[in-house]
């Protein structure tokens, strides 16, 4: 008999299967019987199908059991069983589900965490067991096959005998070691607690024969007697369609562990029973941390979704909405047919009525959550906050009205994040703009030159670093009928002495040296004036228009990118000693107005963190004027 072996991929993840380091070990218990439920799916999924064929309920139940002597462990379902070829395609290769994931850069990390993270199925019997036989006969079929393996070289398939159509697998636990132990695996009380805790919601009975003591009948002296009996161990009723009130925030995490929608804890769990004009429950959770594949195109979203208890669809997207992507859980409604496809889901009204629900029960529990806890709140929005944000500018503003309460920015004078409402509110009266600066970090903005005159008026000033911040603004436009203004803009809408004063130095002689350096500067600024809004700071870079220079890098840093350009404007503070030795080297020496112009030019730019065109030149100006 000839030995075969794993494909490549399924031998490494084996070898790591066997060599696990991992502590969760128990969880092979819960793999091996959501296959065997799986199994039972397909034969009530056959039977819906089939109008000659009966679903009789009770034909169908795992079963574990126990051999101490042999230190073995049997799983057997009533399910629809392998054929040979299946035998050699489903459980040759590595399991469909974690082949992807696995793939990719996790590689090179220990089998801990890609164990953790992804459903590795099939194969994680090895952590507990030497050998493993698989005894199964496909439904329809009259031959059974016995498939074996003890590990990494390999594995064989023979005919064997079998009554029922089904699979019993059987698990040759290892030996104690002396850093483990695998005796707990034979001991009765503690495989009925693994299947308490990681499969009370299989829909199928999972039963055991358990032993006991009772007082023996008919015996007066409270005499005892051994019996066995049979019992299912999980209780069958999902989670979902018990009651709120009857569920601790514990069941919810357990379930959200189980469900592998995260390995996180998740922050917030949301439990539906709509009886409406849709009839469903879902549970629904938000996840605390970010999944690390969400801000890229791997990241698929959407929500289980079920029919009257079966599932229908591992992730159907049309669920949820782009900007709410992060949100895992289920949905289960008995409106839907179960043999529906992927197309006239697309197309299904009940289908659409349960979205619109859940993105309206979605937003109200951010909400809470934002008035309620906001700690929580916070921890949320630095994980998907960007999400949110995103889903204010895209679709060409459509959701912002659903969105722009729930977005935060960091604030200039609360020093953390505060939402819209908040920063309108403590607006004083003649404040006209809500105003925001930009740039690559809060310690960064801080520093802005640009920044000073508005936070000299003791205004608020939002942060924006994302990417994504200031294009988000730009599509909500206004907020409660207060504009949104950049700190750099050209008009603050201040009114201050510092106007007038500058408006006059613009205005008198200043003006042949603003249109010398001007010159001197041709193609690199639209225009060089005296500075409304610098107070101790030499110079700054200021923009006409509705391109900043935020958003020129965006813009420019993005493929295919067209050359844009924000029409940016030095503004020279006229208060500032540098302003004098302007005026003098205008006066006496254009070599040096020259030096001066490009020097504060340059300035400007590394402040805004643009890069400088010629830094040799840059540095070679700074020698002159300290020799
Ligand atoms: P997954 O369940 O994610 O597909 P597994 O490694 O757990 O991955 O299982 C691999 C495949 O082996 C299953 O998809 C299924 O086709 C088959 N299989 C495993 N156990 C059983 C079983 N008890 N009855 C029938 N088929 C099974
Ligand atoms: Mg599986």
């Amino acid at each position: 008999m000839a030995k075969k072996q794993f494909k490549a991929e399924s031998k490494r993840l084996l070898e790591m299967m066997i060599n696990s380091i991992y502590t969760q070990r128990e969880i092979f218990l819960r793999e091996l019987i959501s296959n065997a439920s799986d199994a039972i799916d397909k034969m009530y999924y056959k039977a819906l199908a089939d109008d000659k064929l009966v679903f009789n309920k009770e034909d169908y139940y795992i079963k574990v059991a126990v051999d101490k002597d042999s230190r073995t462990l049997t799983i057997t379902d009533t399910g629809i069983g392998m054929s040979k070829d299946e035998l050699e395609n489903n459980l040759g290769v590595i399991a469909k589900s974690g082949s992807l994931a696995f793939k990719s850069e996790n590689e090179s990390k220990d089998g801990h965490n890609i164990i953790g993270q992804f459903g590795v199925g099939f194969y994680s019997a090895f952590m507990v067991a030497d050998v493993v036989t698989v005894v199964s006969k496909a439904f329809g079929s009259d031959e059974a096959f016995k498939w074996e393996s003890k590990g990494a070289d390999g594995y064989t398939i023979v005919p064997c005998e079998k009554d029922t159509a089904g699979t019993e697998i059987t698990l040759q636990i290892k030996a104690n070691t002396e850093e483990d132990q695998y005796d707990e695996y034979l001991e009765e009380y503690r495989l009925r607690s693994i299947i308490k805790k990681y499969s009370d919601f299989i829909r199928y009975p999972i039963k055991m024969d358990v032993k006991g003591q009772r007082p023996k009948e008919g015996s007066e002296e409270n005499e005892l007697e051994d019996y066995q009996e049979e019992q299912t161990i999980n209780s069958m009723v999902p989670i979902w369609r018990k009651n709120k009130n009857e569920l601790t925030t514990e069941d919810y995490e357990r379930f959200y562990n189980e469900k592998r929608y995260g390995f996180d804890k998740p922050l917030k769990h949301i439990h539906i029973s709509a009886d409406g004009a849709v009839v469903y429950k879902a549970i629904l959770f938000i996840p605390e941390h970010t999944p690390f594949d969400y801000y890229t195109k791997e990241y698929e979203k959407g929500l289980e979704l079920y029919s009257n208890g079966v599932l229908i669809m591992n992730k159907c997207s049309d669920l949820l909405p782009d900007y709410f992507g992060f949100v895992k859980g289920m949905v289960d409604s008995e409106d839907l047919s179960l043999n529906i496809s992927r197309e006239m889901l697309q197309h299904d009204r009940q289908l659409h009525l349960i979205a619109k629900n859940i993105k309206n029960k979605i937003k109200s529990q951010l909400q809470s959550l934002l008035k309620d806890e906001r700690e929580k709140y916070e921890t949320f929005y630095k994980s998907f906050g960007r999400q949110l944000k995103y889903g204010v500018y895209s679709d060409y503003g459509a959701n912002k009205e659903t969105l722009q309460d729930l977005v935060m920015f960091y604030s200039s004078t609360e020093k953390k994040l505060v939402t819209l409402d908040e920063y309108v509110s403590r607006m004083p009266e003649e404040q006209k703009y809500i105003y925001y600066a930009s740039g690559e970090s809060i310690e960064r903005i801080e520093k802005l030159p640009q920044a000073e005159m508005v936070a000299d008026k003791g205004y608020e000033i939002l942060y924006f670093t994302d990417d994504i911040d200031e294009f988000a603004i730009k599509t909500i436009m206004q907020y409660k009928e207060k504009e949104f203004r950049s700190v750099s803009s050209g008009d603050l809408g201040i009114e201050a002495d510092e106007n007038d004063q500058a408006e006059e130095a613009n205005d008198n002689d200043n003006k042949v040296l603003f249109e010398a350096m001007q010159s001197i500067l041709t193609g690199k600024v639209k225009q060089v004036k005296a500075s409304k809004r610098l107070k101790s700071h030499p110079v700054c870079l200021s923009t006409e228009g509705e391109l900043s220079i935020e958003m020129e890098k965006i813009l420019k840093a993005m493929p295919n990118s067209q050359d844009v350009q924000a029409d940016k404007v030095l503004e020279i503070n006229v208060n500032h000693e540098v302003f004098q030795s302007l005026k003098n080297a205008q006066a006496a020496d254009q070599e040096k107005l020259n030096l001066y112009t490009n020097l504060l030019y340059n300035q400007a730019l590394l402040i805004e963190g643009l890069p400088i065109q010629d830094p040799v030149q840059f540095t070679n100006d700074m020698c002159k004027v300290m020799v």
